[in-house]
């Protein structure tokens, strides 16, 4: 665990879950605003069935994808309490070395120290990976 105070760990924690709330709400609203049976039919669908919508343009179109990366964004929020239970919080995965804390309380869920985030966004945009 890196040398954080109980203080900025208990601030840590309460962004976590806030967060984790936040996110929660916004996936169920969006479940309930959408029109269901749409959802309902799309996945009753045998693969390579009829239609010349692929079912990944289908839920793109029915705004999944952005509740793909709110999921996408509660996995890194459990990986994080998670790494808080193992003892690794703080420590950077890629180097190893021990992740400020102001970088902690701005990014709760950062796993990265700067150098190893900016070299690893750096290989991302190199692979051309569409930023979302
Ligand atoms: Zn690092």
């Amino acid at each position: 665990m890196s040398r954080l105070s109980r203080e900025q760990i208990s601030e840590i924690t309460q962004k976590l879950r806030n967060r984790q709330r936040a996110l929660l709400e916004e996936v169920r609203d969006e479940f309930d605003q959408r029109d269901n049976q749409q959802l309902v039919e799309l996945m009753g669908r045998e693969p390579g069935d009829s239609g010349d919508v692929s079912l990944a343009d289908a839920l793109a179109d029915m705004n999944i994808l952005r509740a793909d990366r709110q999921i996408h964004e509660l996995r890194d929020i459990d990986a994080a309490f998670a790494r808080m239970k193992s003892g690794d919080f703080g420590i950077c995965t890629d180097c190893g070395a021990e992740i400020p804390a102001q970088r902690l309380l701005a990014y709760p869920t950062a796993k990265r120290c700067m150098a190893c985030q900016q070299r690893h966004e750096q290989l991302f945009a190199q692979e051309g990976r569409p930023k979302l």
